[in-house]
């Protein structure tokens, strides 16, 4: 009987965790999680998104969901990428306020009894701030400060330092993120773009307890480009610049060559000046062609209005809010 009330009960807290071959980590991360849980909201739900995991990850979730209800779970079809993943886990959170952290316990439970102080406070976008990249690699921690740099000086939304997805988001704030229905998904963007009164918490990022990052660096440079280009369309504007400076030096050029022929005829010499400037000309029109191309590239992946993701089993969750979700994106369309 418990346990049919606690299925039923609408949870104050869910926390949403993404997982894509965690299949060591779930345990021991369960095992911080659920006293931390138990000691800070009335009631909780744990919501694991299986992004297309190939180990028995999902088969743990199971077992998991069948000793306590109140561990969730949804299987996606396939690997999605994690800004999807949590997308899926946010359209099925029903809390009150939702908790957004990785599986690897990188993201250290006990913080969560601060996020929901602060979210009891009134703050609605409670996010962790992570005081050092200690367990980053060097060359990763320098391309993401180089990133970060590169965001501050062409997006149009401002990055807090140091936050990613560890974060506790009020059901208003969650709400807000369900409209955005977009593929090319830079959470912590949107995380941003939202607003909300928002604080950060510092907290320690600590090593991956079981296995290695998913993230290689082509990923990472793909997820990189990605955030750019869904939050600035300065390397769309920067060609009409290049392209009026050009024109300008084409001009002053051409005038200085008639007024030369005038004055001293004509003469033929002038090939290496020509090739240089075809070949760089030709250059600086593909690479503004190859940009226009990326752009264009996102906007026909938009279009196509393809759902974020597909479910191909849910473990103790109702499939409402997705449905729901896909089929009023349609009506809006048409
Ligand atoms: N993850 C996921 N789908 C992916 C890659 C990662 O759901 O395609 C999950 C992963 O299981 C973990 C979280 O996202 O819970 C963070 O991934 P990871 O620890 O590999 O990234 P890092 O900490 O290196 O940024
Ligand atoms: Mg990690």
């Amino acid at each position: 009987m418990m346990r049919a009330e606690s299925v039923m009960a609408e949870a104050e807290l869910s926390v949403v965790a993404p997982v894509y071959n965690e299949a060591d980590n779930l345990r021991p991360l369960l095992d911080r999680l659920i006293p931390v849980l138990e000691s800070c909201a009335r009631s909780f739900e744990v919501i694991f998104v299986d992004d297309g995991s190939t180990d028995h990850t999902l088969e743990i979730l199971r077992k998991a969901h069948d000793a306590d209800p109140r561990i969730r779970a949804i299987a996606l079809s396939r690997n999605f990428g994690k800004e999807i993943a949590i997308a899926a886990g946010l359209d099925h959170a029903s809390g009150a306020a939702a908790v957004i952290m990785d599986a690897d316990l990188q993201h250290p439970p006990e913080i969560i009894q601060s996020f929901v102080e602060k979210w009891r406070e009134g703050y609605k976008n409670v996010y962790g701030q992570r005081i050092d990249r200690a367990a980053d690699s060097p060359l990763r921690r320098l391309l993401t400060q180089r990133f970060y740099r590169l965001f501050d000086a062409l997006g149009e939304t401002r990055l807090p330092r140091g936050a990613g997805d560890f974060r506790l988001l009020d059901a208003k704030a969650v709400a807000a993120l369900r409209t955005m229905r977009e593929h090319a998904r830079f959470s912590k963007g949107l995380y941003a773009w939202i607003g909300f009164k928002s604080i950060g918490i510092p907290f320690e990022v600590a090593p991956r307890l079981q296995g290695q990052s998913k993230f290689s660096y082509r990923k990472l440079t793909h997820f990189a480009l990605d955030g750019l280009m869904s939050f600035t369309t300065m390397p769309l504007k920067i060609w009409t610049y290049v392209g009026l400076a050009t024109s300008l030096l084409a001009l002053a050029l051409a005038s200085f060559y008639i007024i030369r022929t005038l004055i001293l005829g004509v003469d033929v010499p002038g090939f290496a000046s020509l090739i240089v400037s075809i070949t760089f000309f030709g250059g600086v029109q593909l690479l503004s062609l190859g940009i226009l191309g990326e752009y264009i590239g996102r906007i026909f992946a938009e279009v196509k209005r393809r759902p974020l993701y597909l479910i191909e089993e849910r473990v103790g969750l109702t499939p409402v809010a997705q449905d729901e979700l896909s089929s009023r994106a349609r009506r809006d369309w048409v």
